[in-house]
Order: structure tokens, then sequence, then C-alpha cells
């Protein structure tokens, strides 16, 4: 069998290591006689993979301890409901920065559900091309939170700052960042957010698992009436088991965090990689006459990389001929078309090379 390189922009590639140990593990966890998905949520084997899972991320981030972690379900997008009802329960509005399509979705989530909402930014007119400067952002005076997302998978539009921001009031705007494509490819300082979500496909493990990390004094600002699986307040209480957790998924991402802080060596050893992942990719892109990617050197994502040929006719063949190569999963988004290159964590450096010696391969016999 051999794995081939998958940029799939999630459910994403995971790292081998991970899988094969998982693997190992699959039939009979640990001598028990029974594998991980067949364990009670409530077992102290299960508890021991939980509580482990949550200390080694803990300790990846550096998570203050007044931020509690919560492993939730639903995806990113059963976020974008959850943060108004959780946030505006006290009044204020949800201010929202516009860059690309998730973030519109949030947006459009949070009004379908009646909520007081703001646009602070948007760069829809200037085509997603670059993040507004901090400068530009209009607070609302009775801002409860500022949403962002920290990168637009689907634009490979990223922020090179996270909004620090207050009203006019001087009151701090709590800011909620949805770090779904980026979480875990570098340090952060959560300290500067108020919530980080994440759904687990892209960076941490399987689908099926959503990452809160929310400060504690927002698990109290709720609307009066809550679904108990929609409230932070219910599922800190509980230690994210109000109701059965993905246990599997939960399993499988404490795996990989393990993959990271031992194989990998920390957060700023996997930006590293990454770092050099993406600058290959962008210099071939740039160096090219045949692909381009048209986003502003400093907001170009190092986790999502959209290109277009200059020819879109050449689209199926390139697909095609890169699929035969073994590259798969390098169609763009359904809504922009072209192409995308996702180089996620668990996408090695060896992958990139691959991938940038087949685009000049087939420049130089089509371009
Ligand atoms: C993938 C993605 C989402 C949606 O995630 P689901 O888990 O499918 O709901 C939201 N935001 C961003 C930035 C994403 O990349």
């Amino acid at each position: 069998m051999t794995r081939q390189y998958n940029f799939c922009a999630g459910p994403a590639a995971l790292p081998t290591a991970v899988l094969e140990r998982a693997r190992d593990e699959m039939l009979d966890y640990r001598g028990r006689g029974l594998s991980v998905m067949e364990m009670s949520h409530r077992s102290a084997d299960f508890t021991a993979i939980a509580e482990r899972a949550e200390a080694d991320l803990r300790e990846l981030l550096a998570v203050p301890d007044n931020y509690r972690v919560l492993f939730c379900q639903g995806g990113a997008t059963m976020q974008f409901s959850m943060l108004p009802m959780n946030l505006l329960g006290s009044g204020g509005r949800a201010n929202f920065i516009q860059t690309g399509i998730w973030s519109k979705k949030a947006l459009v989530e949070a009004q379908n559900l009646g909520m007081a909402c703001h646009v602070a930014a948007d760069t829809d007119a200037e085509g997603n091309l670059a993040v507004p400067r901090p400068d530009a952002l209009d607070i609302s005076d009775d801002a409860a939170y500022l949403h962002y997302a920290a990168n637009e998978t689907i634009g490979g539009l990223a922020f090179d700052y996270v909004p620090r921001t207050q009203r006019s009031d001087g009151a701090a705007v709590p800011v909620v960042g949805d770090l779904s494509s980026t979480i875990l490819s570098g340090p952060i300082d959560v300290s500067q957010f108020g919530i980080i979500y994440a759904g687990a496909q892209k960076n941490i493990g399987p689908a099926g698992l959503t990452l809160v990390i929310v400060r504690d004094d927002l698990l109290d600002q709720a609307q009066a009436v809550m679904p108990g699986l929609f409230s932070y307040r219910a599922m800190a209480s509980a230690g994210s088991m109000v109701n059965t957790p993905p246990t599997y998924a939960w399993y499988l991402a404490g795996l990989v965090f393990e993959w990271l802080k031992n194989d990998i060596g920390g957060l700023a050893a996997m930006s590293a990689i990454n770092q050099r992942k993406a600058d290959k990719l962008y210099t071939a892109i740039d160096d090219s006459g045949l692909y381009a990617n048209p986003v502003a050197s400093h907001n170009r994502s190092r986790m999502n990389v959209p290109f277009t040929l200059a020819d879109a006719r050449l689209d199926g063949e390139f697909l095609r001929e890169a699929g035969d190569a073994g590259l798969l999963n390098l169609k763009g988004h359904r809504s922009v078309g072209g192409m995308r290159a996702s180089l996620y964590n668990a996408v090695p450096e060896a992958a990139v090379d691959a991938l940038t010696a087949f685009m000049a391969d087939f420049e130089q016999r089509k371009g």
C-alpha cells in the first residue's frame, strides 16, 4: 500500500504515524480487549484519554488557566449559532469582519437567528485579496464581541495580526476567532482572544469534533433559554460530556497532539516547517508563467494555497495528471474554481516538493 499526497481542504490528511498508532490500538486498546470506540465515555480509560488530550493541547498552545477547553460537536458551523446565543444574553451587538465565505456564513447565521449584528469591515468589494487594516475597523458602541476568520480556507486569505479592539467608551471587546484552518499551525497568544474555535477535520483530527477555547468570564453571558448542548456553561460544567461526546475523534485528536509534541517538537517547530512548505509553493507559483495567486503577499495563507492556470481549459488535464502522479484533491472550492493545495500540518514537505516538481513539468509541456 502506498499513501498518496493528499492536499484536501477538509477532512484533511492525518499524520501517517498517528494512523499507524490508531491501527495498532484499534482492536485491543492497551490489553483491555476492546477498541476505544467501544468504551464507555465515563470509563477510567477514556477519562484518562480525554484528560491527556486536553493537557497536551493546553501545553501546545500555552492556554492560560482562566480559559476552558471544550470538546464540542456540530462543526465550526454550529459555533456560528452558539456564539451569539452564548454572548448576547446581556444585550449588545455581535460585530463581524467580513473577508470571505466563512466569515460571511458566521454573520448570516447570526442574522438568521435574529441577533443584533454589525459589520465592522467588509473586503468583498475589493475581492477579499487583503484583510482590513487594524485602523479600518468600525466597532459599534454596543459591541459585545468581534468575530473574524483568522484564515479564509477557500480564498486562501490569512490575517497577519489578531484584531484588538475597544469600544468608544474604552471597554475592551472580546475577540472571537474562527481558527478552523490554522489552529496548531504555529504558536498563538491565546490571551488575545475571548474565544477560539476550530472544527477538527483540518488540523486536529477527524470530523465530528470541534474545539472551543473560551475565557471564563464569557461562560455566563448566554440568553435565558439555551439548549444544553449549545451552552458553553453547561459544556464546561460537564467536562464536555453533557451527552456522549465523539469519543474516537477525541482520542485521535489526542494522538495528533502527542505527535505534535513528540515527533515534531512543538508549535514553533511546526510553524517553521509550514513556512518552508508555503514559501516553496508560492515561489513556484510566482516564478511561473502558467500559475497565479492574487492574494496580497502579507495575507497569503500558509495553510490553503489557491491558484489558477492561465488557461482554464487546462484545469481538467492538470487535475487528471496530478491524480495519476499521486497528488490528490487539488481541485479548488466549487464556488471559486481553479486549484487549491491545502498544506496542513500533516502534509509533509515532500508532498510540496512533489507538487512543485509536477507543476513545473506540466508547465513545460503545456504552458
Ligand atoms: C471548514 C471551515 C468551517 C466549517 O467547518 P464545519 O466543521 O464543516 O462546520 C468554518 N470556518 C472555517 C474557517 C473553515 O475552514
